[in-house]
């Protein structure tokens, strides 16, 4: 009687909790499965454009970029294919085109037409995908857009001429650095402290190249560039730049992150900030999760307003993402997770491809402003761009002449000595 009346205490206090946890349990469920379904509706109605993905890189990396081994569908060891792209609700992408920074001086000019060749051959070959090259035309699309991009400036061999041709394969975007530093401008690497140039981040051709940039209607890419650059270039660009894959400095004190100072001034540059996912980024560690990352988004929001956010998720472009959030299929999980964080339908529309369109957009209007004004005929000074692999066809004399020379340059007779020189060896 006693064992039955302790069963029945057992079962009696049991009962409720056993409800309460069953309850708690669905409820808890139930309010992921709609958050999920809310993801998944927004998603539907604004589809993400992601400002840097590097499919490209493991193209180059897993097939030397022979796009007849590789089923686009389904790609092994890689975060990026077409299967995934569609689950992740992804409607625009900018493919990074990117060689290595030890091709600088080198064979970096081949290296990047490769790398934009294999772009435009995966996005003109599958019928999934739509090589675009303007707002309008990424706007419209009804399939995944493709836009290109360049990273690092190291690409154009320090000549407009190169930056020119590739706007016309093209290219829409381009980082001024990657990790190493460009003859004209200076990136964030952790190596920056050793070469830094203290008194000149851009120098007068790299302010040259953002004039270009701005009278093409590129995109002008900050990720990767040191903070002073990145200063001097919002102060010289006439139009909205972007930070393609950095996140909050304050979160995570990585230099290739973004600090509040610096938040301001893109603010009122008009530009945007599309977060990285990449788990040294956001989380200053090998491990992260989908709530570190909604972390950045909540703290830039506080700083200057979704408004200026966006998405870059930088995959494929190294090893280690956030769990939940490891492949280009899983951008609903961080939907999600900032809708439970009170995000509204309006600031997410705008996180997922407004604000990046509107950007564009605004690049372009620039471009249409200067239309008279004249491709640049600036050159760097031939002592900031010696290389072994440069050879020089003109007289220095001649240079002299143009206009954008200082025709009492003290180094004029330098320059002259050195073609002297060229020239004899040349001829040896
Ligand atoms: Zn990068």
């Amino acid at each position: 009687m006693r064992m039955k009346m302790l069963i029945y205490k057992e079962a009696s206090i049991s009962g409720p909790w056993i409800h309460w946890f069953i309850c708690t349990l669905l409820s808890l469920l139930h309010g992921v499965i709609s958050e999920t379904s809310r993801a998944l509706d927004i998603m539907t109605k604004y589809p993400l454009i992601d400002g840097h993905n590097d499919l490209a890189l493991r193209l180059r990396i897993q097939y030397n970029n022979k796009l007849s081994l590789v089923n686009p569908q389904n790609i092994p060891n890689v975060a990026t294919d077409i299967t995934r792209l569609t689950a992740g609700h992804v409607g625009g992408q900018v493919f990074a085109a990117y060689v290595l920074c030890t091709a600088q001086d080198k064979d970096a000019v081949r290296l990047t037409l490769e790398q934009i060749d294999v772009i435009r051959r995966m996005c003109t070959e599958n019928p999934e995908l739509e090589l675009v090259t303007s707002a309008e035309g990424m706007r419209n699309s009804k399939k995944i857009a493709c836009l290109i991009s360049v990273e690092g400036g190291h690409s154009i061999d320090s000549s407009l001429p190169a930056l020119r041709m590739f706007y016309q394969l093209g290219v829409r975007s381009m980082a001024l650095t990657h990790t190493c530093n460009t003859p004209w401008a200076e990136s964030s690497s952790r190596f920056y402290p050793y070469y830094q140039w203290k008194k000149n981040s851009l120098t007068e051709f790299g302010k040259a190249v953002v004039h270009e940039m701005n009278r093409l209607g590129m995109l002008i890419d900050l990720s990767h560039t040191s903070w002073e650059t990145a200063r001097e270039v919002l102060k010289h660009s006439r139009a909205p730049v972007i930070f393609s894959h950095s996140s909050a400095y304050a979160i995570c004190n990585n230099t290739r992150n973004v600090p509040d100072d610096m938040l301001l001034l893109l603010k009122e540059n008009g530009g945007l900030i599309m977060i990285n996912f990449y788990n040294s980024y956001v989380a200053c560690s090998k491990e992260a999760d989908v709530s570190i990352v909604a972390d950045h988004f909540d703290h830039i929001k506080l700083v200057i307003g979704a408004e200026s956010i966006g998405i870059g998720a930088d995959f494929d472009g190294g090893h280690g993402f956030p769990k939940g959030l490891e492949d280009v299929s899983k951008y609903s999980a961080l939907i999600g997770e900032l809708m439970s964080r009170n995000w509204s339908e309006e600031e997410l529309a705008r996180v997922l491809r407004l604000n990046f369109l509107g950007v564009f957009l605004k690049v372009e209007k620039v471009r249409d402003d200067m239309s008279n004004t004249l491709p640049s005929e600036v050159e760097i000074p031939f002592l900031e761009a010696n290389n072994s692999c440069r050879v020089i066809l003109t007289h220095p004399f001649i240079k002299a002449e143009s206009s954008y020379q200082n025709r009492n340059s003290p180094l004029l007779p330098v320059t002259s000595l050195a073609w002297l020189i060229s020239l004899v060896v040349q001829f040896i």
